[in-house]
């Protein structure tokens, strides 16, 4: 848990971006490190069994990032510990026609997953308070001129807010992770991406565009940590330069909200215990 401490955000205290380090402490012995994911990973895996057995809670995790912070993989490798029928991954893109002609919530609340499961979010509602705000998206948008006066965006954090709240008093737990990348290594992985055939595909000219925004991308995700981290939801920002420690951080966050969420296997009543004895004596006893 200590580990983990100075990357929480809970509402408690504001934070700053600048503050936040994208890069692991001095010190921090990397082989050690990707034995504790390996060990986190395998918990993972044994409470999500018992988290889909009980039924009564499920987790969702979001992912925000700049572009090359890290989604993608960090994703695929939290997965590596996971049973694919108790978790779902989807990825919140520019949003459809129909997506646009609902508020901002439908389509991630569309995706909520069963209680017993859990699930993925490759970017999420957060978007409309990211960039949408950045570009102000909002400006042109098919809705009611009283939709885009005044503060805006604090009507929608608070809408956030309330829809986490909701969440939880149902049976749900947010987590959400801010891989906190550097500018320099963003430029790095695009490089990367550039020079490498098979990084090409992923790599497009939008991105170096964004890139511009980095400032107001910063000013726009810390207003909205800020505004919707609360001890039942709340937000890591996870160092993301060094892969092998955002995958640690990761999935210690998520070992650690297993714990609070502490599933349990269901215990059969003492009828059906004498049943399964029945049972075991037929199935002995057959010829
Ligand atoms: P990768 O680049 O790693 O493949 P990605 O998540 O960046 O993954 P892209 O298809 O590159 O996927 O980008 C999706 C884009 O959709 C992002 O630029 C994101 O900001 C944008 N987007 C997501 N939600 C919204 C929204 N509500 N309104 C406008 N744009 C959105
Ligand atoms: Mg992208």
């Amino acid at each position: 848990m200590s580990d983990l401490n100075s990357f929480l955000v809970n509402g408690e205290k504001r934070i700053n971006l600048k503050d936040c380090p994208t890069k692991p402490q001095d010190g921090i012995d990397k082989q050690k490190t990707i034995e504790k994911t390996q060990r986190n990973l395998q918990r993972m895996g044994e409470f999500q069994d018992k988290l889909y057995s009980e039924g009564k809670e499920g987790l969702v995790i979001i992912f925000q990032a700049m572009d090359a912070a890290g989604k993608d993989s960090t994703i695929k490798h939290v997965m590596k510990g996971l049973n694919p029928q108790g978790i779902d991954v989807y990825s919140f893109k520019q949003p459809s026609v129909e997506e646009d002609a609902h508020g901002f919530l439908w389509r991630c609340a569309n995706k909520f997953p069963a209680r017993g499961k859990m699930a993925i979010f490759n970017r999420s509602y957060y978007e409309e308070v990211l960039v949408v705000r950045v570009h102000k998206l909002y400006e042109n948008a098919k809705i009611p001129d009283r939709c885009k006066k005044g503060n805006v965006f604090e009507r929608k954090f608070e809408d956030i807010k309330n829809f986490e709240k909701y969440q939880y008093n149902n049976g749900y737990r947010i987590i959400k992770f801010f891989l906190n990348v550097s500018k320099e290594e963003q430029k790095i992985r695009f490089l990367e991406r550039i020079d490498l055939k098979i990084k090409n595909w992923k790599f497009s000219a939008s991105d170096v565009r964004e890139r511009g925004y980095w400032d107001e991308y910063m000013h726009a995700y810390e207003d909205a940590i800020n505004a919707t981290a609360s001890k039942h939801n709340p937000w890591y920002i996870i160092p993301a330069d060094k892969k092998w420690y955002a995958r640690y951080l990761v999935s210690q966050a998520v070992v650690d909200v297993f714990k609070k969420i502490a599933p349990q296997y269901p215990t059969l009543s003492e009828e059906a215990q004498k049943n399964l004895l029945k049972d075991k004596k037929i199935l002995l006893n057959e010829k």
